[in-house]
């Protein structure tokens, strides 16, 4: 059998890269790096439909890493060193936990290259000062969130103009989390020649605008990680007042090593942690009430094994790596149905056995059917023993409660239906989060229904 650093020379890998992979326990390429290093290390463009945990960091790290250090070596580069706040590669990520995690990957894969590359991370919610004195004599990779760069543009700190490669990750949750604006402000100031690599898990209509005014005749790969085949999806049928007991008794009666829950809003991620303490499990929350240093540690010491049950929001659905997380619960939906595949996506990466697990309640059967279809999912309901959900919908279920109540005068049909959704979430939220008593859950119904009517 080939030496795995063979496997990775094979794709026109550098030994010093090779070497580090071997040290890593890479023993082969995942499909993902095959189909993308060797184009990548030909300098051709590269538009690839993979999510996280089909090792697509290393896909486009490895091949830039290698471009960027023999350019850098090359005898015209010797003559006519790069001075001022350049860059040559930007990799640009939505979240600031991805970018210090890309990041982390670019030092470690690039450790073995001499001299080394320099990489810095720009991302908010940390000093700009250290971040300007990081930036000073320019840096061979920049892994950055877009608003802190732009802010650092507009501070001289640093300059796109001598970019030679760009790479935007998870560029469908850039454009969702409202980062067009930006990303068109941070595109016009790279140069027309250059190379760029584009990374997705979806392609919405936007996004395709996009990739065809960056792209240039881009080497196509469309993958899925390797989750599908390593990672069970279940889903158990609960009354919604039930949830937080299944989830204790599951979390008591398995013994899992770690698991990570998630919940839609951050109240709920805390009352959660409460209910959950008082039944004897300790818990940590993670979103992003807590400050950047808060949200570091917490993820460390999940990812080193400190913390064994992590309860957070969407922002943990993306790009966060933690090896060989077994298992992945949904406390509550998620409203994009993207965002489940992401969020289960955080078990059974890179090959490893996961479960991802879906408490689901009356209110959410019919987005749960939403959610299977827009992922050709079909998954068997299942009833947890002792537990079962009830054959209707209960009397304090938000699904019953809402819908007849909403008062509707002289509104249109369409409008009647915003309402009505709008107000059923509010009521679905505030009967998960805090269980309060159905009058005051009521009461939010028609505030959430004056508010919008205000509008
Ligand atoms: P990514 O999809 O880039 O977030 O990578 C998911 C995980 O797979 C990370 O923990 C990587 O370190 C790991 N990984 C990437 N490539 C390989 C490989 N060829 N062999 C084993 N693990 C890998």
């Amino acid at each position: 059998m080939p030496q795995s650093d063979s496997l990775f020379a094979s794709l026109g890998l550098m030994p010093a890269l090779c070497t580090r992979l071997a040290q890593l326990q890479y023993v082969q390429p995942t499909p993902v790096q095959t189909q993308i290093i060797p184009a990548a290390l030909a300098g051709k463009d590269v538009l690839a439909g993979a999510n996280t945990g089909s090792g697509k960091t290393a896909a486009f790290v490895l091949p830039l890493l290698q471009r960027l250090y023999q350019a850098k070596h090359s005898t015209q580069a010797v003559k006519s060193p790069a001075k001022g706040n350049y860059v040559a590669c930007l990799i640009l990520v939505p979240t600031r936990e991805l970018a210090q995690q890309v990041a982390a990957s670019c030092e470690s894969y690039g450790q073995d290259l001499a001299p080394k590359l320099k990489v810095t991370c720009v991302q908010g919610g940390v000093s700009v000062n250290s971040q300007m004195l990081a930036l000073r004599g320019g840096s061979d990779v920049i892994v950055a969130t877009p608003g802190r760069l732009l802010d650092l543009i507009n501070s001289n700190a640093i300059k796109l103009d001598r970019v030679k490669s760009l790479v935007l990750d998870e560029a469908d949750r850039l454009l969702s989390l409202g980062f067009a604006d930006e990303l068109g402000a941070l595109l016009k100031l790279l140069p027309k020649q250059k190379q760029t690599l584009l990374f997705s898990a979806t392609f919405p209509e936007e996004l395709n605008e996009l990739t065809a005014r960056l792209l240039h005749q881009p080497h196509s790969v469309q993958l899925q990680s390797e989750q599908q085949s390593t990672l069970v999806q279940r889903v158990f049928t609960v009354n919604k007042r039930e949830k937080a007991q299944v989830l204790s008794h599951l979390l008591k009666a398995k013994n899992w090593s770690q698991v990570l829950i998630f919940a839609n809003a951050k109240k709920t991620c805390d009352r959660l942690a409460q209910k959950l303490e008082k039944a004897g499990i300790k818990a940590q929350v993670f979103h992003s009430d807590k400050g950047q240093g808060a949200r570091n540690r917490i993820l460390t010491g999940f990812k080193i094994g400190e913390i064994d049950v992590l309860i957070a929001t969407d922002i943990a659905a993306r790009g966060i790596d933690i090896d060989k997380l077994p298992v992945v619960i949904n406390y509550e939906l998620p409203r994009s149905p993207a965002d489940y595949m992401h969020r289960i996506g955080r078990s059974g990466r890179a090959g490893a056995a996961g479960l991802a697990l879906s408490l689901i309640s009356h209110d959410e059967y019919q987005h749960f059917k939403l959610i299977e279809k827009k992922n050709k999912l079909r998954l068997p309901r299942e009833q947890y023993a002792g537990f079962e959900a009830d054959a209707e919908a209960p009397e304090d279920c938000p699904s019953r409660l809402a819908k007849p109540e909403i008062p509707a005068p002289g509104m249109g049909k369409k409008k009647r239906k915003k309402a009505v959704s709008k107000a059923t979430d509010t009521v679905a939220s505030a009967v998960s989060s805090n269980q309060e008593p159905l009058q005051a859950a009521q009461a939010l119904v028609e505030d959430a229904w004056a508010n919008w009517k205000k509008k």
